[in-house]
Protein backbone atom coordinates (compact mmCIF):
# COMPACT_ATOMS: atom_id res chain seq x y z
CA UNK A 1 0.00 0.00 0.00
CA UNK A 2 1.38 3.26 -0.51
CA UNK A 3 -0.21 6.76 0.87
CA UNK A 4 -2.18 8.62 -1.54
CA UNK A 5 -2.09 12.62 -1.68
CA UNK A 6 -4.67 14.01 1.10
CA UNK A 7 -6.87 16.80 0.26
CA UNK A 8 -9.33 16.39 3.63
CA UNK A 9 -10.96 19.41 5.26
CA UNK A 10 -10.19 17.45 8.22
CA UNK A 11 -8.91 15.43 9.80
CA UNK A 12 -6.66 16.35 7.55
CA UNK A 13 -2.99 15.25 6.01
CA UNK A 14 -0.68 15.10 9.07
CA UNK A 15 3.28 16.19 8.05
CA UNK A 16 4.46 12.31 6.98
CA UNK A 17 7.63 12.80 9.08
CA UNK A 18 5.54 13.45 11.81
CA UNK A 19 3.38 10.11 11.14
CA UNK A 20 6.85 8.26 10.44
CA UNK A 21 8.77 9.48 14.42
CA UNK A 22 5.43 8.49 15.60
CA UNK A 23 5.68 5.17 14.54
CA UNK A 24 8.76 4.75 15.62
CA UNK A 25 8.12 5.94 18.81
CA UNK A 26 4.88 4.25 19.43
CA UNK A 27 5.97 1.23 21.70
CA UNK A 28 9.35 2.68 23.19
CA UNK A 29 8.53 6.52 23.90
CA UNK A 30 11.51 8.07 25.37
CA UNK A 31 13.15 5.19 26.60
CA UNK A 32 10.27 4.45 28.95
CA UNK A 33 9.74 0.91 27.74
CA UNK A 34 5.74 2.12 26.96
CA UNK A 35 3.72 4.67 24.71
CA UNK A 36 3.31 7.90 24.95
CA UNK A 37 -0.60 7.13 25.77
CA UNK A 38 0.20 4.40 28.21
CA UNK A 39 1.77 7.25 30.41
CA UNK A 40 0.59 9.48 33.24
CA UNK A 41 0.13 13.09 32.30
CA UNK A 42 1.44 13.70 35.94
CA UNK A 43 4.87 12.00 34.94
CA UNK A 44 8.27 13.80 34.50
CA UNK A 45 8.13 12.64 30.80
CA UNK A 46 4.43 14.14 30.31
CA UNK A 47 5.30 17.41 31.49
CA UNK A 48 8.76 18.35 29.85
CA UNK A 49 7.10 16.68 26.99
CA UNK A 50 3.51 19.42 27.29
CA UNK A 51 5.85 22.16 28.19
CA UNK A 52 8.29 22.17 25.59
CA UNK A 53 5.64 21.93 22.75
CA UNK A 54 4.23 24.83 24.36
CA UNK A 55 7.51 26.50 23.80
CA UNK A 56 7.79 25.72 20.05
CA UNK A 57 4.46 26.61 19.64
CA UNK A 58 5.42 30.04 21.41
CA UNK A 59 8.28 30.33 19.42
CA UNK A 60 6.58 29.54 16.11
CA UNK A 61 3.57 32.54 16.57
CA UNK A 62 5.92 35.17 18.87
CA UNK A 63 3.34 34.63 21.41
CA UNK A 64 4.10 36.97 24.60
CA UNK A 65 4.08 36.28 28.05
CA UNK A 66 0.52 38.14 28.78
CA UNK A 67 -0.95 35.19 26.94
CA UNK A 68 -1.75 31.87 28.34
CA UNK A 69 -1.62 29.33 25.71
CA UNK A 70 -3.99 26.03 26.80
CA UNK A 71 -4.71 22.29 25.09
CA UNK A 72 -8.11 21.63 25.37
CA UNK A 73 -10.68 19.24 24.66
CA UNK A 74 -14.11 19.64 23.82
CA UNK A 75 -13.40 20.38 19.80
CA UNK A 76 -13.89 23.87 17.98
CA UNK A 77 -17.62 23.58 18.82
CA UNK A 78 -17.71 23.23 22.39
CA UNK A 79 -15.77 26.33 22.67
CA UNK A 80 -18.46 28.26 20.42
CA UNK A 81 -19.98 28.13 23.85
CA UNK A 82 -17.28 27.85 26.39
CA UNK A 83 -15.86 31.42 24.92
CA UNK A 84 -19.28 33.77 25.86
CA UNK A 85 -19.30 31.67 29.14
CA UNK A 86 -15.92 32.92 30.11
CA UNK A 87 -15.79 36.19 28.50
CA UNK A 88 -19.28 37.76 28.64
CA UNK A 89 -21.31 38.34 32.02
CA UNK A 90 -24.98 38.36 32.38
CA UNK A 91 -26.74 40.89 30.06
CA UNK A 92 -23.25 41.38 27.86
CA UNK A 93 -23.68 41.31 24.21
CA UNK A 94 -21.06 40.23 22.06
CA UNK A 95 -20.66 41.22 18.38
CA UNK A 96 -20.58 38.65 15.38
CA UNK A 97 -19.12 38.67 11.80
CA UNK A 98 -20.63 35.80 9.99
CA UNK A 99 -18.78 35.08 7.07
CA UNK A 100 -19.79 31.45 6.30
CA UNK A 101 -21.17 28.19 7.76
CA UNK A 102 -18.57 28.11 11.06
CA UNK A 103 -19.13 31.75 11.94
CA UNK A 104 -23.11 31.30 11.67
CA UNK A 105 -22.48 27.86 14.29
CA UNK A 106 -20.43 29.74 16.24
CA UNK A 107 -22.93 32.84 16.59
CA UNK A 108 -25.68 30.05 17.27
CA UNK A 109 -24.17 28.36 20.04
CA UNK A 110 -23.17 31.26 21.56
CA UNK A 111 -26.69 32.49 21.95
CA UNK A 112 -27.66 30.56 25.21
CA UNK A 113 -24.92 33.06 27.07
CA UNK A 114 -24.48 36.02 25.50
CA UNK A 115 -26.78 38.47 23.18
CA UNK A 116 -25.39 37.58 20.04
CA UNK A 117 -25.29 40.91 17.48
CA UNK A 118 -24.44 39.86 14.24
CA UNK A 119 -22.39 43.07 13.50
CA UNK A 120 -21.58 42.03 10.00
CA UNK A 121 -22.89 39.02 7.31
CA UNK A 122 -22.10 38.04 4.00
CA UNK A 123 -25.38 35.31 3.75
CA UNK A 124 -27.23 37.72 1.25
CA UNK A 125 -23.69 37.19 -0.82
CA UNK A 126 -23.77 33.46 -0.42
CA UNK A 127 -20.72 34.27 1.07
CA UNK A 128 -18.85 34.23 -1.96
CA UNK A 129 -16.84 37.36 -0.80
CA UNK A 130 -15.85 38.76 2.59
CA UNK A 131 -18.35 41.41 4.25
CA UNK A 132 -16.42 44.49 4.03
CA UNK A 133 -14.60 46.22 7.09
CA UNK A 134 -16.33 49.37 6.72
CA UNK A 135 -20.14 48.00 6.95
CA UNK A 136 -19.16 46.50 10.26
CA UNK A 137 -21.60 47.70 12.80
CA UNK A 138 -19.23 46.98 15.53
CA UNK A 139 -20.47 47.94 19.10
CA UNK A 140 -18.05 49.29 21.65
CA UNK A 141 -19.61 48.30 24.72
CA UNK A 142 -19.31 44.66 23.22
CA UNK A 143 -17.89 41.83 25.53
CA UNK A 144 -15.55 40.54 22.53
CA UNK A 145 -15.99 40.99 18.62
CA UNK A 146 -15.69 36.82 17.00
CA UNK A 147 -15.11 35.96 13.28
CA UNK A 148 -13.44 33.30 11.54
CA UNK A 149 -10.53 34.10 9.85
CA UNK A 150 -10.30 30.96 7.58
CA UNK A 151 -14.19 29.74 6.04
CA UNK A 152 -13.17 25.84 5.76
CA UNK A 153 -16.48 25.12 3.69
CA UNK A 154 -16.91 28.82 1.89
CA UNK A 155 -13.40 29.00 0.98
CA UNK A 156 -13.18 32.90 2.06
CA UNK A 157 -10.21 33.66 4.10
CA UNK A 158 -9.47 37.16 5.70
CA UNK A 159 -5.97 38.15 4.67
CA UNK A 160 -5.12 40.99 7.27
CA UNK A 161 -6.23 41.26 10.53
CA UNK A 162 -9.56 43.60 11.48
CA UNK A 163 -9.51 46.34 13.33
CA UNK A 164 -11.69 46.53 15.94
CA UNK A 165 -10.20 48.69 18.50
CA UNK A 166 -10.29 48.44 22.46
CA UNK A 167 -13.18 45.38 22.30
CA UNK A 168 -10.77 42.14 22.35
CA UNK A 169 -10.91 39.92 19.12
CA UNK A 170 -11.91 36.49 19.15
CA UNK A 171 -11.06 34.61 15.80
CA UNK A 172 -11.64 30.97 15.40
CA UNK A 173 -8.31 29.62 13.26
CA UNK A 174 -9.55 26.07 13.11
CA UNK A 175 -8.66 25.90 9.47
CA UNK A 176 -6.13 28.83 8.51
CA UNK A 177 -3.62 28.67 12.22
CA UNK A 178 -0.11 28.20 11.94
CA UNK A 179 -0.34 28.71 7.71
CA UNK A 180 2.04 31.95 8.03
CA UNK A 181 3.04 34.60 10.74
CA UNK A 182 0.64 36.22 12.89
CA UNK A 183 0.68 39.41 15.26
CA UNK A 184 -0.62 37.48 18.11
CA UNK A 185 -1.19 40.88 20.34
CA UNK A 186 -3.65 41.92 18.11
CA UNK A 187 -6.00 39.46 19.81
CA UNK A 188 -7.71 38.36 22.70
CA UNK A 189 -8.43 34.77 22.12
CA UNK A 190 -7.34 32.59 19.22
CA UNK A 191 -8.40 29.01 19.54
CA UNK A 192 -8.43 26.49 16.81
CA UNK A 193 -9.52 22.58 16.41
CA UNK A 194 -5.92 20.34 16.08
CA UNK A 195 -7.65 18.12 13.03
CA UNK A 196 -6.16 20.63 9.89
CA UNK A 197 -2.89 21.90 10.62
CA UNK A 198 -1.55 21.07 14.22
CA UNK A 199 -2.42 16.93 15.21
CA UNK A 200 -5.70 14.03 15.18
CA UNK A 201 -8.94 15.55 16.61
CA UNK A 202 -9.91 15.83 20.32
CA UNK A 203 -7.04 18.67 21.09
CA UNK A 204 -7.93 22.11 20.66
CA UNK A 205 -5.26 24.84 20.85
CA UNK A 206 -6.66 28.39 22.80
CA UNK A 207 -4.09 31.39 22.96
CA UNK A 208 -5.69 33.77 25.45
CA UNK A 209 -4.65 37.24 26.72
CA UNK A 210 -3.92 36.76 30.72
CA UNK A 211 -6.29 39.56 31.89
CA UNK A 212 -9.61 38.19 29.99
CA UNK A 213 -9.26 35.00 31.94
CA UNK A 214 -10.37 37.46 35.36
CA UNK A 215 -13.82 37.90 33.47
CA UNK A 216 -16.34 35.12 34.17
CA UNK A 217 -18.51 36.36 36.31
CA UNK A 218 -21.38 33.61 36.30
CA UNK A 219 -20.97 30.36 38.17
CA UNK A 220 -19.76 27.73 36.35
CA UNK A 221 -18.03 24.19 36.74
CA UNK A 222 -14.26 24.43 37.10
CA UNK A 223 -13.68 22.11 34.22
CA UNK A 224 -15.50 24.92 31.93
CA UNK A 225 -13.56 28.04 32.76
CA UNK A 226 -10.18 28.63 31.21
CA UNK A 227 -8.56 30.73 34.18
CA UNK A 228 -9.11 27.18 36.15
CA UNK A 229 -7.61 25.46 32.73
CA UNK A 230 -4.51 28.02 32.87
CA UNK A 231 -4.33 27.78 36.36
CA UNK A 232 -3.72 24.25 36.33
CA UNK A 233 -1.80 24.00 33.15
CA UNK A 234 -4.70 22.53 30.82
CA UNK A 235 -4.19 19.77 33.49
CA UNK A 236 -7.48 19.83 35.03
CA UNK A 237 -8.27 16.43 34.63
CA UNK A 238 -6.30 14.41 31.96
CA UNK A 239 -6.17 15.76 29.05
CA UNK A 240 -5.53 14.18 25.25
CA UNK A 241 -2.11 12.93 25.67
CA UNK A 242 -1.95 11.56 22.11
CA UNK A 243 -2.97 14.85 20.87
CA UNK A 244 -0.54 17.10 22.61
CA UNK A 245 2.72 14.55 22.09
CA UNK A 246 1.48 14.78 17.86
CA UNK A 247 1.37 18.42 18.35
CA UNK A 248 4.30 18.97 19.50
CA UNK A 249 5.49 16.54 16.85
CA UNK A 250 3.94 18.97 14.27
CA UNK A 251 5.49 22.35 15.84
CA UNK A 252 8.77 20.79 15.87
CA UNK A 253 8.66 19.67 12.18
CA UNK A 254 7.38 23.79 11.14
CA UNK A 255 10.47 24.58 13.13
CA UNK A 256 12.29 22.17 10.98
CA UNK A 257 10.68 23.56 7.85
CA UNK A 258 12.37 27.28 8.47
CA UNK A 259 9.29 28.34 10.40
CA UNK A 260 6.11 29.72 9.44
CA UNK A 261 7.57 32.55 6.59
CA UNK A 262 8.74 29.34 4.63
CA UNK A 263 5.41 27.98 5.18
CA UNK A 264 3.38 31.23 4.23
CA UNK A 265 5.68 30.98 1.33
CA UNK A 266 4.76 27.42 0.79
CA UNK A 267 1.17 27.85 1.02
CA UNK A 268 0.79 31.22 -1.56
CA UNK A 269 2.95 29.03 -4.19
CA UNK A 270 0.28 26.22 -3.06
CA UNK A 271 -3.12 28.08 -3.95
CA UNK A 272 -1.56 30.00 -6.62
CA UNK A 273 -1.34 26.84 -8.67
CA UNK A 274 -4.53 25.57 -8.41
CA UNK A 275 -6.70 28.79 -8.67
CA UNK A 276 -4.29 29.90 -11.58
CA UNK A 277 -5.51 26.28 -12.79
CA UNK A 278 -8.83 26.67 -12.14
CA UNK A 279 -9.25 30.29 -13.61
CA UNK A 280 -7.16 29.18 -16.92
CA UNK A 281 -9.65 26.37 -17.49
CA UNK A 282 -11.88 27.94 -20.20
CA UNK A 283 -14.72 27.53 -17.81
CA UNK A 284 -14.40 23.73 -17.19
CA UNK A 285 -13.62 24.56 -13.54
CA UNK A 286 -15.31 27.52 -11.51
CA UNK A 287 -14.78 29.14 -8.18
CA UNK A 288 -16.55 31.44 -7.41
CA UNK A 289 -15.31 33.50 -4.47
CA UNK A 290 -14.16 36.72 -5.46
CA UNK A 291 -10.75 36.74 -5.45
CA UNK A 292 -9.35 39.09 -2.92
CA UNK A 293 -11.25 37.01 -0.24
CA UNK A 294 -9.87 33.55 -1.64
CA UNK A 295 -9.02 31.19 1.13
CA UNK A 296 -5.26 29.42 0.89
CA UNK A 297 -6.20 26.87 2.50
CA UNK A 298 -9.90 25.39 1.20
CA UNK A 299 -10.48 25.38 -2.36
CA UNK A 300 -14.30 24.80 -3.39
CA UNK A 301 -14.34 24.40 -6.92
CA UNK A 302 -17.42 22.78 -9.36
CA UNK A 303 -17.20 21.16 -12.98
CA UNK A 304 -19.07 23.39 -15.49
CA UNK A 305 -21.57 20.40 -15.76
CA UNK A 306 -22.12 18.61 -12.71
CA UNK A 307 -22.67 15.04 -14.71
CA UNK A 308 -19.36 14.58 -14.48
CA UNK A 309 -19.04 14.82 -10.58
CA UNK A 310 -19.29 11.24 -10.06
CA UNK A 311 -16.15 10.70 -13.18
CA UNK A 312 -14.22 13.26 -11.65
CA UNK A 313 -14.33 11.31 -8.03
CA UNK A 314 -13.71 7.77 -9.24
CA UNK A 315 -11.03 8.99 -11.51
CA UNK A 316 -9.31 11.29 -9.07
CA UNK A 317 -9.25 8.39 -6.54
CA UNK A 318 -7.91 5.93 -8.95
CA UNK A 319 -5.08 8.09 -9.70
CA UNK A 320 -4.44 8.66 -5.99
CA UNK A 321 -6.05 12.32 -5.07
CA UNK A 322 -8.01 11.57 -2.54
CA UNK A 323 -11.02 13.74 -0.87
CA UNK A 324 -11.68 16.10 -2.92
CA UNK A 325 -15.62 15.95 -2.62
CA UNK A 326 -16.89 19.06 -1.90
CA UNK A 327 -18.86 19.53 1.06
CA UNK A 328 -22.26 18.71 1.08
CA UNK A 329 -23.74 22.41 1.67
CA UNK A 330 -22.13 23.60 -1.80
CA UNK A 331 -21.55 20.24 -3.47
CA UNK A 332 -18.74 19.97 -6.60
CA UNK A 333 -15.35 19.78 -5.03
CA UNK A 334 -13.13 21.14 -2.47
CA UNK A 335 -9.23 20.83 -2.02
CA UNK A 336 -7.76 21.70 1.16
CA UNK A 337 -4.06 22.59 0.75
CA UNK A 338 -3.14 22.50 4.75
CA UNK A 339 0.23 22.75 5.57
CA UNK A 340 1.14 19.00 5.54
CA UNK A 341 -0.10 19.02 2.06
CA UNK A 342 3.21 19.18 -0.19
CA UNK A 343 3.47 21.01 -3.78
CA UNK A 344 3.76 17.95 -5.52
CA UNK A 345 0.36 17.19 -4.06
CA UNK A 346 -1.08 19.99 -5.53
CA UNK A 347 0.89 19.81 -8.73
CA UNK A 348 -0.66 15.96 -9.20
CA UNK A 349 -4.37 17.66 -8.73
CA UNK A 350 -3.39 20.34 -11.14
CA UNK A 351 -2.11 17.97 -13.88
CA UNK A 352 -4.74 15.30 -13.11
CA UNK A 353 -7.35 18.65 -13.53
CA UNK A 354 -6.32 19.08 -17.12
CA UNK A 355 -6.09 15.79 -18.27
CA UNK A 356 -9.38 15.29 -17.74
CA UNK A 357 -11.08 18.38 -19.09
CA UNK A 358 -9.08 17.51 -22.14
CA UNK A 359 -10.55 14.19 -22.10
CA UNK A 360 -14.42 15.59 -21.30
CA UNK A 361 -14.45 18.72 -22.50
N1 LIG B 1 -14.53 25.99 13.00
C1 LIG B 1 -14.00 25.76 11.80
C2 LIG B 1 -13.44 26.90 11.01
C3 LIG B 1 -13.98 24.45 11.29
O1 LIG B 1 -13.45 24.21 10.08
C4 LIG B 1 -14.49 23.39 12.08
C5 LIG B 1 -14.46 21.94 11.63
N2 LIG B 1 -14.37 21.67 10.33
C6 LIG B 1 -15.06 23.70 13.31
C7 LIG B 1 -15.04 24.99 13.76
C8 LIG B 1 -15.66 22.62 14.19
O2 LIG B 1 -14.62 21.93 14.74
P1 LIG B 1 -14.82 20.67 15.73
O3 LIG B 1 -15.30 19.55 14.88
O4 LIG B 1 -13.44 20.50 16.28
O5 LIG B 1 -15.81 21.06 16.76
Amino acid sequence: MSRVWNFSAGPAALPQAVLERAQRELLDWNGSGASVMEQSHRGKRFIAMAAQAEADLRGLLAIPETYAVLFLQGGATQHFAQIPMNLAGTGDSADYVVSGHWSAKAAGEAAPYVRVNVAASSAADDYLQLPPREQWQLDPRAAYVHYTPNETIHGVEFHDVPEVGEVPLVADMSSNILSGPLDVGRFGLIYAGAQKNIGPSGLVVMIVRRDLLQRATRPMARIFSYAAQAAADSMLNTPNTWGWYLAGLTFQWLKEQGGLERIAAANRAKAGLLYEAIDGSGGFYRNPVAPPSRSRMNVPFTLHDGALDAAFLQESEAAGLLALKGHKALGGMRASLYNAVPLEAVQALVAFMRDFAARHG
